[in-house]
């Protein structure tokens, strides 16, 4: 007996694990951002987060997104400009739950798989839980350079997976 016809690519460990951090993410009810985290050590799962209200706090489905609006600076075809941004601040964003509920001695040279590049303070938080390794999928062009930057003088691996195409089932619903 032959096994031909009937293999399959198998699923590399980077998808394997994003794929776990998307299915994350649809547990997400913040409609503006689903975003699912994971962490990951010695190809063992040790935790999953998405970004929600705090436990017993109405979340974003119930009570709406808490919309707050900042200025920033976006460089559009080489020409600074103002533009008014708004993000829902309700939530906690998934890489600080994912570090809220996994252990310290878990966390050493662990891997975090996250949806989306972590924005600065999740990045800076990241930087000091004693991770070596994130890999995140879609860019998060606000924060990108300095998150960038800053994770460049620290030993941690920090790279995305252009080619990577999400689960189709943790895609719908996203409104962005
Ligand atoms: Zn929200
Ligand atoms: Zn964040």
């Amino acid at each position: 007996m032959t096994m031909q016809g009937s293999m399959q690519v198998r699923k590399d460990w980077d998808t394997y694990f994003m794929d776990i951090a998307y299915m994350a993410s649809t547990r997400s009810r913040c409609p503006r951002r689903f975003v699912g985290a994971v962490l990951v050590k010695g190809k063992k799962l040790l935790g999953t987060a998405y970004n929600g209200a705090p436990m017993g706090v109405p979340d974003c489905g119930e009570e709406g997104c808490m919309i707050a609006e900042t200025v920033e600076l976006e460089t559009v075809d080489g020409e600074e400009r103002q533009v008014l941004k708004q993000r829902c601040v309700r939530t906690i964003h998934a890489e600080q739950n994912l570090m809220l509920f996994t252990n310290a001695a878990d966390r050493v040279g662990a891997t975090v798989y996250v949806t989306d590049q972590p924005c600065w303070t999740c990045a800076n938080i990241l930087a000091n839980s004693g991770i070596s390794e994130i890999v995140f999928h879609r860019p998060y062009r606000k924060d990108h350079e300095r998150v960038s930057t800053m994770l460049a003088n620290t030993p941690i691996i920090f790279r995305q997976l252009a080619e990577y195409a999400p689960p189709l089932q943790a895609m719908l619903g996203y409104t962005e």
